[in-house]
């Protein structure tokens, strides 16, 4: 069975649509009508954009030809790998059956039915309920809503203030960038907005000064208590935090973190928030992030690989201990037009079942990923310009640093880390640079020898980077 697409078959469709355009053209299109997300548009227009055009597996095409490999699959949600041709022809006949119907007015539709019975088969116990987005950022837009909502419903409405960490991510619309603790953010429109606070985040290699990594994972995470004594108890709703800090750099919290955590929540009574929407669906090798750290929590935001990318789909899964709530307290005052979109619902289905059918997570955990994993510190451990070299899961960082042994960072490391992407772009290898780290996250299904060709790919682009400081 041929599974990816006829790359030549959908190039000749795209160019019966648009003519054949050169990369220049469409980068001077792009340049005069495209305004893109968290880019500065002057410096990208004079430079031009990359134009992608196809991708299939691990691997990306642009206009120009060149094969990249895509270490970042997409921007962490295309999990499954590119080119599934189940995932378009569910799509397909989803939308000659029904393209649209909505979900609010006493309606359903067997996409969204099946797709949020499947969500319960894999979702950890006790999580039966669902509530559909079209990204992760209205996902936890709507877990504000929903944590609010709830202690109302209970009699405790001033419990509103939700308790997030600095530098998480969670999304870019007004209640996610607040939720974020990302200051470049929150500069450009008076954010956060009230009743978000803001801890320290669990980065043992910045902030552990002499401490071991778990002394400071306690430390860290005692700041949460703190910081609900100090609002008052009868004032906090939740806390919220990524598994495993994605966008803030691949942040690993100590192996204390998360129990203390869970202990602070139990303790006090308040809801525990996962955002799940890079951690979910196999990115640290289980379903779920918080299996992997044995975290309970009462809500989970999803997003990116629920649909493995192919489609715009997020949500909210809920425990049953707030779903009974919700359900005995009138309406929720809160929904989009495309909630549970059929279309989205059923390619997310779909992407679910063929992770489930293929054991892509287990499989990935069984062989590839520790095989990676030994790659990762073989060609790292012992490099002079890295450290902080981190691996968990299908997630992958170093840390360029000035001195090794004393955990000195460069004061131009984003400089630096920029300067490295660029060179892994010239080199055909999508990472990302996140302050000082050189960060990946590959598609859950790259294999042994992509594994190779990845690690490889990125270690000459570090060691380039070397040669250049005069560091190799
Ligand atoms: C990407 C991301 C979001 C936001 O999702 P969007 O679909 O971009 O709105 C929220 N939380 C985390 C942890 C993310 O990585």
């Amino acid at each position: 069975m041929n599974l990816t697409p006829n790359v030549a078959e959908v190039r000749q469709v795209e160019e019966r649509k648009t003519g054949k355009r050169s990369t220049r053209e469409w980068q001077q299109m792009d340049a005069a009508h495209h305004l893109h997300p968290f880019s500065d548009a002057a410096s990208l227009n004079a430079q031009g954009c990359r134009v992608i055009t196809h991708a299939d597996g691990v691997y990306l095409w642009d206009s120009e030809g060149n094969k990249i490999f895509d270490a970042m699959s997409g921007l962490w949600c295309v999990n499954i790998g590119y080119g599934r041709k189940e995932l378009a022809e569910v799509a397909y006949q989803q939308m000659l059956e029904l393209p649209f119907y909505n979900t609010f007015f006493k309606t359903t539709h067997p996409p969204v039915v099946e797709l949020s019975a499947l969500l319960a088969e894999v979702a950890p116990e006790g999580f039966n309920h669902v509530f559909y987005t079209n990204s992760g950022s209205e996902g936890n837009d709507t877990v504000i809503r929903m944590v609010r909502h709830y202690w109302a419903s209970l009699g405790q409405p001033s419990k509103k203030t939700i308790i997030s960490r600095i530098n998480g991510y969670h999304g870019s619309t007004i209640g996610g960038a607040s939720l974020g603790g990302m200051s470049y953010m929150h500069e450009q429109g008076d954010l956060p907005i009230p009743g978000i606070v803001h801890i320290e985040q669990p980065y043992w290699y910045a902030n552990g000064g002499d401490l071991t990594p778990e002394e400071y994972g306690l430390k860290a995470a005692r700041e949460l208590e703190k910081k609900i004594l100090e609002l008052g108890v009868e004032n906090v709703a939740a806390f919220i935090g990524e598994p495993v800090q994605g966008a803030g750099g691949i942040i690993i919290p100590p192996s204390t973190y998360w129990p203390e955590i869970q202990r602070i929540c139990d303790q006090y009574g308040i809801l525990l928030v996962a955002d799940e929407v890079i951690c979910g669906f196999g990115r640290t090798g289980h379903w779920f992030g918080s299996q992997y750290f044995g975290i309970r929590p009462h809500l989970m935001t999803i997003a990116k690989g629920l649909s493995s990318g192919y489609q715009p789909i997020g949500g909210v899964l809920v425990h049953d201990q707030v779903a009974k709530v919700l359900a005995e307290s009138g309406d929720f005052n809160h929904g989009f037009t495309y909630s549970g979109h059929p279309v989205a619902a059923a390619v997310a289905a779909e992407n679910i079942r063929i992770l489930k059918r293929e054991r892509i997570i287990e499989k990935m955990r069984e062989d590839v990923m520790p095989y990676a994993h030994k790659l990762w510190h073989d060609a790292f451990d012992n490099h002079p310009l890295v450290d902080d070299v981190r691996t968990l899961g299908f997630f992958f960082a170093v840390t360029l640093v000035e001195d090794k042994a004393s955990r000195k960072r460069y004061a131009n490391g984003g400089e630096l880390a920029l300067r490295c992407r660029d060179i892994c772009f010239a080199n055909n290898l999508v990472m990302r640079a996140t302050g000082d780290s050189m960060i990946s996250a590959p598609p859950l299904t790259m294999t042994r020898a992509e594994a190779d060709e990845f690690v490889a790919k990125a270690k000459a682009c570090v060691d380039q980077l070397a040669r250049e400081l005069g560091r190799l």
